[in-house]
C-alpha cells in the first residue's frame, strides 16, 4: 500500500465526533480484474481486518468500535482513486414547533421567477421568504454540529398566514454530514427559542433513528383549527343551528382554486370530527374545528364557489371569509 491509510483515517477522524465506524474498500483496477468474486472479497476483508484492528486498538480509550449495521462514520479506502472517502451518518432530531408569525413559511420557498438561482424579483435571495421555521430552528444546530445542510421533515404544514399553536407540530430536522454529534439538546432548544423569540418555538428536542422520518411522513393525524369567520349578513339562530349540524359531516372538496395551478383537480372526502362555534358579533363567528388530515379549512368556510360541500357559507346562505387561522393541535406523537 502506497499510502499510509491508517494515518489518513486518523487524520480524517480527528475532525469528527463519533463512536461507531465501519471500513469499506474499493480495489485497484488491475486487482479487481484479476481476481474472481471470492478473491475480491478476501482481499477486501484482509485490508479491512488489518486496519480495523489497528484502529480499534488506537481508539479503544475513546470508546470507538466497529459497527456493521449503522455506523456513524464510514471510511472508504479507495485504492482505485487512491483516496479516502468519508461518509457521515446524518443526525435526526425530533421535536415539535410552534409558529407565532403569520409571515413565515415552514421551510424554504424557492422564488417562483428564478427557482432559487436569485433574481430581481427575490432580491437575489432565491427564496420568497428570508426567514423560515426550518432556518431559525436549524441555525444553532448547524453551528454546533458543523453539518453541511439541513432538511425539514414535518407532519404536514400550515399555510404561511396560519399560526401553529397548542402542542405544536411534530417534525424531524435532518442534519447532513455532522462533524460533531454529541449535542446538549436542552441547551440547543433554549438557544433556538431565544433567537426565535416572537416567531417560533421548539419543544422536546431529542435524537431519533432515521426510520422515524418514514413514520412521521406516513402518519395522517387529525388536526384542530381555530379561526374567525366574517359573514356578509347578520347571523341568525337558524344559521347557528345549521353550522352546529355540520359536526360529523363528510366534506367533499375539489382541489381548491387557489392551489389548482400546482395540484391535480381531484375530489377528496374528509370528515369534520368536532366543531364548536361562537358568535362574537352580529356578523362574525369563531370556529374551532377538528377534522381528518388533509381538509382544506379555508374552503370549508368559503365553499370555494361550490367546490367544497357542505360549507359554512352555504349553511348561512351568504359570503363568509376566514381570517386569523391557527392550527391548535396535530394529533400525533412519536413513540
Ligand atoms: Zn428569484
Amino acid at each position: 500500500m502506497a499510502k499510509d491509510w491508517l494515518k489518513e483515517i486518523e487524520k480524517a477522524a480527528k475532525k469528527l465526533e463519533f463512536s461507531t465506524f465501519l471500513l469499506a474498500v474499493v480495489l485497484p483496477l488491475e486487482m479487481d480484474r484479476k481476481l474472481d468474486e471470492q478473491g475480491r472479497a478476501a482481499a477486501k476483508t484482509q485490508i479491512k481486518r488489518e486496519l480495523g484492528m489497528a484502529l480499534e486498538k488506537k481508539w479503544k480509550k475513546l470508546g470507538r468500535r466497529a459497527d456493521f449495521s449503522e455506523p456513524e462514520v464510514l471510511f472508504t479506502i479507495d485504492l482505485y482513486r487512491n483516496k479516502l472517502a468519508v461518509s457521515i451518518l446524518p443526525l435526526f432530531i425530533y421535536g415539535r414547533y410552534l409558529k407565532f408569525s403569520r409571515e413565515i413559511p415552514q421551510s424554504k420557498w424557492p422564488c417562483k421567477k428564478c427557482g432559487g438561482m436569485g433574481c430581481g424579483h427575490c432580491g437575489g435571495k432565491g427564496a420568497m421568504y428570508k426567514e423560515t421555521v426550518e432556518g431559525i430552528a436549524a441555525a444553532p444546530l448547524l453551528k454546533a454540529t458543523g453539518a453541511a445542510s439541513t432538511k425539514m421533515h414535518a407532519v404536514g404544514r400550515e399555510d404561511i398566514d396560519a399560526r401553529m399553536l397548542g402542542s405544536g407540530r411534530p417534525f424531524i430536522l435532518e442534519l447532513a454530514s455532522p462533524k460533531r454529534r454529541r449535542l446538549d439538546l436542552k441547551k440547543m432548544e433554549a438557544e433556538i427559542n431565544r433567537k426565535g423569540s416572537e416567531k417560533i418555538e421548539v419543544r422536546g428536542l431529542r435524537l431519533v433513528e432515521k426510520a422515524a422520518v418514514q413514520t412521521i411522513k406516513a402518519v395522517q393525524p387529525a388536526k384542530t383549527y381555530h379561526l374567525r369567520v366574517q359573514c356578509s349578513r347578520a347571523i341568525t339562530k337558524e344559521g347557528m343551528r345549521k353550522i352546529r349540524a355540520l359536526a360529523g359531516r363528510l366534506l367533499k372538496q375539489k382541489t381548491p382554486e387557489r392551489v389548482l395551478h400546482r395540484r391535480a383537480d381531484l375530489e377528496r372526502k374528509r370528515r369534520i370530527l368536532k366543531l364548536a362555534v361562537k358568535q362574537i358579533d352580529k356578523k362574525a363567528l369563531e370556529l374551532t374545528i377538528t377534522s381528518e388530515a388533509g381538509m382544506y379549512v379555508k374552503e370549508f368556510v368559503t365553499g370555494d364557489n361550490g367546490r367544497t360541500v357542505p360549507s359554512i357559507s352555504a349553511a348561512l346562505g351568504c359570503k363568509c371569509t376566514p381570517s386569523e387561522l391557527d392550527v391548535t393541535d396535530v394529533d400525533f406523537e412519536l413513540g
